[in-house]
């Protein structure tokens, strides 16, 4: 038998996660010199892309033309997209690993974390990520209903994702529908009473999350004006010794952007944002009917940890927001796969450098491998995950040389196809996307919008005549 990863018996690997990082996995392997290699990619979705179709703004179109790249990967004829297809239900690591000498898992960072408040759990109060995924069209959480009749919503943390969030509350229906919103999110944001919105982040500005072309950017809504106290964008000695030691051009337009903010007077706009900090929610309180109605806050003052970070401390002040709609925007987090270790506290595959680490023995699992958020944890942009996955992509390449890969019984490509046609009669491959991409692209045209997404399953399978 040819030797694993030559012409005469290809490298067979099996991505699972049709994101960013599952795109430039299959980028790397098929850049390898001399490598022959064989790419199947599954996703338990219909549609490619993970977060960039589900998770991106609406109103941030120009980062979604990332997928051109991606197209163009997946237009090689040693790839495959499997779509449609659990991994852990559909199929399984153990059959996969009679088909595949490599298995990479680059499954993204599905859900939320939570505060961990009382009343967390009271009606009107949401993950900022069902509320994502819902705009966003995600089939899963199209159902999802947020009462936007509320005058008032708070957004809890000050990464990007409380900010795509803020926006999309604060835009006009004129602004959204220029975007590729969800068309039944578009019409309950048309109907949306929401004028008054509050970011509210547990430390400073020094320390916000949010990247400068954000910050910069809510500002420049049709008709919100943006809020911030000045004492609360003042810099307290630590902060100035943190943002001085650092030399950190990011934080430092961000810091002057919340300023001049500050300096501000409202133009009396139909909408409010205003952005606080170090100040953390503590309970969330409802009224008879189990509905938010306000949140209760601590303000914070910031100390300096052992390893020089400034941590947010409460005070003995608090104080209490008017609102009816909490979303908590505090970090993704990964979920287990089934039959992968898992690494439960940072909410990621346990791994190194890539590589799948058994829990009981701390050794590599033989032919099995991470790359991503569900690698490192929910952290950078898209591109990010360019690097992390070349560094998994390596380790495959390591191992692969000195002959540490699986030994499937079914390496042949019909195989693999075969068994998942049979295990998923319902797939859908690389070319019924891109037959769908145009029917989205041209249903928007025709509304003057860049898109207008499928979001039923069923209605993808219709549009498809099957
Ligand atoms: P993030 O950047 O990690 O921000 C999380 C925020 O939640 C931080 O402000 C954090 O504050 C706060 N937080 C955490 N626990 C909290 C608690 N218990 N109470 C109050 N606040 C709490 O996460 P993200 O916004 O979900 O974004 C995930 C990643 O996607 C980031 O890398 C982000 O840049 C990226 N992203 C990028 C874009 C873009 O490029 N436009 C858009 C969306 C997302 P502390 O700092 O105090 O922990």
């Amino acid at each position: 038998m040819a030797q694993v990863g030559s012409s005469g018996n290809p490298l067979r690997v099996a991505i699972i996660g049709a994101g960013p990082t599952g795109f430039y996995t299959a980028e790397h392997l098929m850049k390898q010199a001399g490598l022959a290699v064989e790419i199947d990619m599954y996703d338990r979705l219909p549609t490619p892309f993970g977060l960039v179709r589900g998770g991106v703004a609406p109103d941030h179109q120009r980062i979604k033309t990332v997928t051109k790249v991606y197209d163009r990967i997946a237009a090689k004829p040693n790839f495959r997209f499997y779509g449609y297809v659990e991994f852990g239900t559909d199929v399984t690591v153990d059959i996969l690993r009679g088909y595949y000498h490599q298995i990479v898992y680059c499954t993204g960072a599905e859900t939320d974390r939570d505060m961990g408040i009382p009343g967390e759990d009271l009606k009107g109060s949401h993950a900022a990520t069902a509320f994502v995924a819902w705009y966003n069209g995600h089939p899963d959480y199209r159902d999802c209903e947020f009462d936007l009749s509320r005058e008032s919503a708070a957004v809890i943390g000050i990464g990007n994702v409380a900010v795509d969030v803020c926006r999309i509350l604060c835009r006009t229906p004129e602004e959204l529908e220029q975007t590729d919103i969800a068309d039944y999110a578009l019409e309950a944001l048309r109907r949306s009473r929401v004028r008054k919105v509050y970011m509210v982040g547990r430390r400073g500005p020094v320390q916000a999350a949010f990247t400068s072309p954000e910050a910069k950017e809510l500002g420049e809504m049709a008709d919100a004006d943006v809020i911030v106290l000045p004492e609360e964008v003042a810099l307290d000695p630590l902060s100035k010794q943190q943002l001085a030691k650092s030399h950190d051009k990011g934080v430092e337009r961000n810091v002057e952007i919340l300023q001049a903010y500050s300096r501000l007077t409202p133009a009396g706009k139909s909408r409010q944002l205003t952005l606080r900090f170090l100040a953390s929610p503590v309970e969330l309180r409802g009224d008879a009917a189990g509905r938010v109605v306000r949140m209760r806050m601590v303000r914070n003052e910031l100390y300096e940890e052992k390893d020089g970070s400034l941590r947010p401390r409460p005070t003995d002040r608090f104080e209490e927001l008017e609102v009816g709609l909490v979303f908590r925007s505090v970090g993704y987090r990964g979920v287990p796969l089934p039959g992968v270790p898992f690494h439960d506290k940072w909410g990621v595959i346990l791994n190194e450098k890539g590589r799948v680490i058994a829990p009981e023995t701390k050794q590599p699992v033989l032919g099995e491998y991470t790359a991503g958020w569900i690698k490192r944890g929910p952290s950078g942009v898209i591109g990010t995950n360019k690097p992390d996955a070349l560094e998994t992509v390596n380790c495959m390449m390591e191992d692969l040389a000195r002959g540490a890969v699986l030994a499937p019984a079914h390496p042949e490509v019909a195989a693999a196809e075969q068994l998942v046609r049979q295990r998923k009669p319902r797939l859908f491959s690389y070319a019924d996307w891109l037959r769908l991409d145009e029917m989205e692209i041209a249903r928007g045209k025709a509304l003057g919008r860049p898109r207008l997404k499928f979001t039923r399953v069923e209605d993808m399978l219709a549009a498809l005549g099957r």
